[in-house]
C-alpha cells in the first residue's frame, strides 16, 4: 500500500529536522496546512469544447500556523490569498489537501469521522486504497484522516486487531476528556494507549511504517467534520472581511451585528442583561463608545465599521482570526488605528492571525512571518525581519523594490517587476513565475522549484535563489 502524497511538507517544523523539532516544540503549532490546494470550475466556451478548465487559486500549499503567531501573507491581487484564507476556515471546501486544527484534540472534539472511519478501519483501509489508485478526490482525504488516526498500524498485518485497538484508545480518550472525568477514566485511556503502542512496536519494521507514523496527530481534520461540527467550531476561527461597508447588515443595529454570533453559540440568551453588558465592554475593547449600540452601519465611518467588524469576530473569544485585507479599504490614518488595536488585542488574547494584505509595509509592522505567493503557490516563507533584511526570490526582490521608500531618487535605478501575471487557469509550465523572471534558465521551464529551506526558518521556491 503507497500512499506516499502525505510526506511532510518541506517547509514546516515537521519536516525541517532538528531545528524544525525544537522549533515545533517550542512553540505550538495551531494549524497545519498540508498539500492545500483549491481550484474553481471555469465554464466551457463551447459545447466543442473538451475536458473541464479550472481556476488554480492555490495550488498544494503547505503551512504550519504557530499559536500566538501572526502570519502575513503577501502578493499581488490574484495571487490567492485571500482563497487561501477562507479554504484554511473550511468556508471553501478544498480540491486537495487537508487542514488539521489542534486547538481542539479528536478526544475532546470527538468528531464523527473518527469513530465511523476506526468503526470500520480494516475495510476502509482497503476501499481507500483502492479508490486513490483509480485517482479519487474525495477519498484521498479520507485516506489522509485514516493515516492521521492509524499512522503505521494502517501497515499491521492484522488490521482488524490494529482497528480495534484505536477504536478503544479513541473511545477511552473521547471519556477521559470529558469534564466529570477521573482517575479511572485516566488509567483506562493510558492502558489503551498501552496496548496500541505494543501493537505499533510489532508493526515498526514495516516498510513505510515511519511514513505513515509522521500523520498522527489528535488534532481536527477540518473538511472531515461535518457541517454542524464544523459551524460550533467556527467561534474559534473567525475572519474580518477586507469591505467593512458590504460585510454589515445594513438592517441589523451594532448590538444585533455583534450579538448574533453570541446567540447562535449559545453563549448568551437573546437579549439578556448579560449579552448587553457583555457587547458593551467588547465594543470599548475595541474602541466603540457604549452609545453606538443602537446604531445602524450607515452612521459610521469606514474605520468604525471595521471596528464594528473585529468586535463582531472578537465576541466570540477565537483564538484564530484570518484578517483579510482588513485594513486595505480604509484612510492611511485609520489604518493605523486598527493595525494597533489588533496588535494590542492579540497581546492580551494570545490571538493567531493570518494577516493577508498586498501592503508591504503594513504587513512588514504586524507580522511576525511573511509567507510570500506568487500565482497560487508558495514563492518565500521567512521571519519579518528575515526576508526584508535578506529577500531571496527574484519575485519577493521585486515586491520589495517596488515599495516607495523616501530616500529613492527619480534617477535611481530600480529593478521593477515586469509583465503581468500569467493566467491561473493556464499557469506556465515549469516555475511559475519564470514567464517574469530576469535569472531564468532552462532549468525554470522545465520543472517547478521544490521549496527548500536555505537557512534556518528560510524556505524559498527557486533554483537560482539570490
Ligand atoms: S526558479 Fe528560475 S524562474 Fe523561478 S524564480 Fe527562480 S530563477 Fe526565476
Amino acid at each position: 500500500m503507497v500512499l506516499s502524497e502525505n510526506k511532510a511538507p518541506a517547509y514546516t517544523a515537521e519536516a525541517s529536522g532538528a531545528a524544525g523539532e525544537a522549533q515545533e516544540q517550542a512553540r505550538n503549532i495551531l494549524l497545519r496546512v498540508h498539500g492545500l490546494s483549491k481550484f474553481f470550475p471555469v465554464k466551457k466556451r463551447s459545447v466543442f469544447e473538451k475536458g473541464s478548465r479550472f481556476v488554480r487559486a492555490n495550488d498544494h500549499i503547505s503551512l504550519d500556523i504557530y499559536e500566538g503567531e501572526t502570519l502575513g501573507l503577501v502578493g499581488e491581487s490574484g495571487c490567492g490569498k485571500s482563497t487561501l484564507g477562507r479554504t484554511i476556515l473550511n468556508l471553501y471546501p478544498a480540491s486537495e489537501g487537508y487542514v488539521i486544527y489542534r486547538g481542539r484534540s479528536i478526544y475532546d472534539f470527538a468528531p464523527r469521522y473518527a469513530e465511523r472511519l476506526l468503526n470500520n478501519f480494516a475495510a476502509e483501509a482497503v476501499r481507500v486504497q483502492k479508490a486513490r489508485e483509480e485517482g479519487g478526490g474525495k477519498e484521498a482525504l479520507l485516506a489522509c484522516a485514516l493515516r492521521q488516526l492509524g499512522g503505521g498500524l494502517l501497515l499491521s498485518d492484522n488490521p482488524a486487531e490494529a482497528g480495534a485497538a484505536l477504536l478503544a484508545e479513541y473511545r477511552a480518550g473521547v471519556k477521559a476528556s470529558a469534564k466529570d472525568a477521573g482517575a479511572a477514566e485516566q488509567a483506562a485511556f493510558r492502558e489503551a494507549s498501552r496496548a496500541v503502542e505494543e501493537l505499533r512496536k510489532k508493526t515498526a519494521s514495516v516498510p513505510g511504517f515511519a511514513e505513515y507514523e509522521d500523520c498522527r496527530d489528535d488534532g481536527l481534520m477540518l473538511e472531515c467534520l461535518t457541517g454542524e461540527e464544523m459551524r460550533s467550531l467556527r467561534k474559534e476561527l473567525q475572519i474580518i472581511f477586507q469591505d467593512p461597508y458590504s460585510s454589515l447588515d445594513a438592517r441589523m443595529t451594532i448590538s444585533q451585528i455583534i450579538g448574533e454570533g453570541l446567540v447562535t453559540h449559545h453563549m448568551f440568551a437573546k437579549n439578556s442583561g448579560e449579552m448587553q453588558e457583555y457587547i458593551i465592554r467588547v465594543m470599548e475593547e475595541c474602541g466603540l463608545a457604549p452609545y453606538f449600540l443602537h446604531r445602524y452601519p450607515h452612521q459610521f465611518s469606514g474605520g468604525q465599521r471595521q471596528r464594528v467588524g473585529i468586535a463582531r469576530s472578537l465576541a466570540l473569544r477565537p483564538r484564530f482570526i484570518v484578517c483579510d485585507e482588513a485594513v486595505s479599504a480604509l484612510d492611511v490614518s485609520i489604518q493605523s488605528q486598527i493595525i494597533n488595536l489588533l496588535a494590542e488585542l492579540k497581546k492580551k488574547e494570545n490571538l493567531t492571525y493570518l494577516f493577508i494584505s498586498h501592503n508591504l509595509s503594513v504587513v512588514r509592522y504586524i507580522s511576525d512571518r511573511i509567507c510570500v505567493m506568487y500565482l497560487g503557490h508558495v514563492a518565500e516563507l521567512a521571519g519579518t525581519e528575515q526576508l526584508f533584511a535578506h529577500p531571496m526570490h527574484p519575485y519577493t526582490c521585486g515586491l520589495l523594490e517596488a515599495v516607495p521608500s523616501p530616500g529613492r531618487r527619480p534617477e535611481d535605478t530600480v529593478n521593477l517587476l515586469e509583465g503581468d501575471i500569467p493566467s491561473p487557469v493556464n499557469p506556465p509550465a515549469g516555475c511559475a513565475f519564470h514567464t517574469r523572471c530576469r535569472y531564468c534558465t532552462e532549468e525554470c521551464r522545465k520543472s517547478a522549484p521544490p521549496v527548500a529551506e536555505t537557512e534556518p526558518g528560510h524556505f524559498v521556491a527557486c533554483f537560482h535563489p539570490r
